[in-house]
């Protein structure tokens, strides 16, 4: 059973685009600081093909799938939107209590995580980190792909 970590934003929950529609992202003190903006994760779109994959993985026996994302710390909102969020699109049965919220992401212990960005010890994770969105796995039909192959 390999333990897999799956980070939210930019890999399954769209934030650049949540940014970009939100009325405030371009007034101070949120410009530069989308991570603060009002309810910003609270309705997020889906990366494409990502509730999918996810939910394969969520059913695959071999998988022991936890999403493992950020909050911000001064957004206190956002730790419960994203709690709110997964449960939206996931089957509550798979996925309760598969939430961690963490600033030190290396700390846990697992088999791959699917990050996009290697920030909060994504980089530093001492499993494989699969870099969501570059070359090798630009998206989840490649991600997915190499994790039902590996
Ligand atoms: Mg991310």
């Amino acid at each position: 059973m390999k333990i897999t970590y799956v980070d939210l934003d930019g890999v399954v929950a769209d934030f650049e685009k949540g940014r970009r529609e939100h009325p405030l992202s371009d007034v101070t003190p949120y410009k530069g600081r989308p991570d603060k903006l009002p309810g910003v994760y609270e309705n997020l779109t889906p990366i494409k093909g990502a509730v999918d994959a996810v939910n394969f993985l969520l059913n695959d026996p071999n998988f022991d799938v936890y999403f493992l994302s950020t909050a911000p710390w001064d957004n206190p909102e956002a730790w419960t939107h994203k709690r709110l969020w997964i449960a939206k699109y996931f089957d509550e049965k798979r996925i309760r209590k598969r939430l961690i919220l963490s600033h030190h992401k290396h700390l846990l212990i697992g088999d791959y995580l699917i990050d996009d960005r290697r920030f909060n010890g994504a980089s530093e994770f001492q499993g494989i980190w699969l870099k969501f969105g570059s070359d090798e796995y630009p998206n989840w039909d490649v991600t997915l792909k190499y994790l039902l192959k590996a």
